[in-house]
């Protein structure tokens, strides 16, 4: 059940690209089993903070803690053997490789030299990991012939592959339908209610606010809001980030 528990803490966080400032001094936590809502406007330099958790960036200055251990700048390899991972923005599925096949390469790279891995463990995970996020009419179809949601959960479902307890999901319903965040946002909650915790990243306040428990709000890189969805609504910082008061 979920928990005030913090599992990853962001301190005084700052990732500077030449003279461009895309984090400036962010600060926030993610509890236990919870959907965190990581909200702002196009450039606001959400990607540039999953890149800084997840170690694909070191930052240039501030702390990344997770489960009480400093993972500052470790890089994605070892994030994921600490139980991270994360989905890409753009999709980046191996283009020649049928869908399971796509989600058993995805959790390999860690299990190859284990006994699960020599003995095929892998293959009957990555089903599972298929049927898991409704892919498992899609096993043999190359990723080019699912439509755009089904793109989605294969991303969704290489990121499981590797048994995550901490997910990051980056803009997974631009171009969707509500039916289809819908249901997407089902597939998130489920994960949430099996001990997942989740950040779920989008620029569009409205579908994301239906699902999740908190939200931290960013522009140019700061805080402007943290609450609630309720919270996050009644903002007055956020209405004018977003309307351009
Ligand atoms: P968001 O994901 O919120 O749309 P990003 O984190 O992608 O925003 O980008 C934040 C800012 O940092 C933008 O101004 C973007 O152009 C810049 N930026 C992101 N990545 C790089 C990079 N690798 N090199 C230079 N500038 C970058
Ligand atoms: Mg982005």
């Amino acid at each position: 059940a979920q928990s005030e528990e913090t599992v990853l803490q962001v301190e005084h966080l700052t990732k500077k690209f030449g003279g461009l400032v895309a984090v400036d001094d962010l600060s926030f936590a993610v509890r236990n089993e919870e959907i965190l809502g990581f909200i702002g406007p196009n450039g606001a330099g959400k990607s540039t903070t999953f890149n800084c958790i997840f170690g694909t960036y070191s930052p240039t200055s501030g702390t990344v803690t997770f489960n009480g251990d400093d993972v500052t700048g470790l890089p994605p390899y070892k994030m994921v053997k600490r139980g991270m991972a994360r989905t890409f923005q753009t999709f980046r599925p191996l283009p020649d490789r049928d869908v399971l096949a796509n989600v058993e390469l995805a959790g390999v790279s860690d299990s190859l030299f284990t006994l699960s891995g020599l003995f095929g463990q892998s293959s009957s995970n990555a089903e599972a990991v298929c049927r898991r996020v409704g892919l498992e009419d899609d096993l043999h179809k190359m990723p080019s012939e699912l439509p755009h949601e089904g793109m989605i959960r294969l991303e969704v479902a290489r990121a499981l592959a590797t048994e995550p307890s901490f997910l990051l999901i980056d803009e997974p319903f631009a171009g969707l339908s509500s039916g289809e965040i819908e249901s997407l946002s089902r597939l998130f909650r489920e994960l949430r209610d099996d001990g997942t915790t989740l950040i779920i990243v989008d620029h569009n306040m409205r579908g994301l606010l239906e699902l999740i428990d908190r939200a931290v709000v960013i522009n140019f890189g700061s805080k402007i809001a943290e609450g609630s969805p309720e919270e996050i609504i009644a903002d007055e910082t956020v209405q004018e980030a977003y309307l351009g008061g």
